[in-house]
């Protein structure tokens, strides 16, 4: 999470920042990630429901499934063709990947070089090239 994420999320839960990572936050690696719960799924997953933090999930989860794996490699965007029923197969990974770029930047989830908000999520420069026809 970033630290745009961790506001965000803090006060979503009406919670300081401090008590919203001690209480649903773990470190791993320098990086802040949701912690799962006894179950393996992220702590504000709930079964039958969804997320149980919508509006204010991190910029990650907003991204998905226009993760840049998905975006960069069509290997990857066939595996979660299992997972994801929004996945629309017929229409082929060329339309993902450009609705998904669109999307990204729609959403303010992109983070190019030069630019210093908040997001996490990085386009690069061949992929940042497809938002255009
Ligand atoms: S969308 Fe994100 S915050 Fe919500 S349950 Fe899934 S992993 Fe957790």
């Amino acid at each position: 999470m970033t630290a745009h994420d961790r506001e965000r999320l803090a006060r979503h839960l009406g919670l300081d920042v401090p008590a919203m990572l001690a209480d649903c936050a773990e470190s791993v690696n320098g990086k802040v990630r949701l912690r799962a719960g006894a179950d393996g799924y992220c702590v504000f997953f709930k079964h039958g429901e969804g997320c149980g933090v919508h509006q204010g999930r991190p910029d990650i989860c907003r991204a998905w499934p226009y993760f840049r794996g998905n975006l960069v490699d069509a290997s990857s965007w066939e595996m979660i063709q299992t997972d994801c029923p929004g996945v629309n197969v017929e229409a082929g990974h060329a339309l993902f990947v450009r609705e998904g770029v669109d999307y990204l930047y729609e959403h303010g989830l992109v983070h190019e070089p030069g630019d210093d908000s908040p997001h996490a999520l990085v386009l690069d420069a061949s992929l940042a090239r497809r938002k255009d026809p």
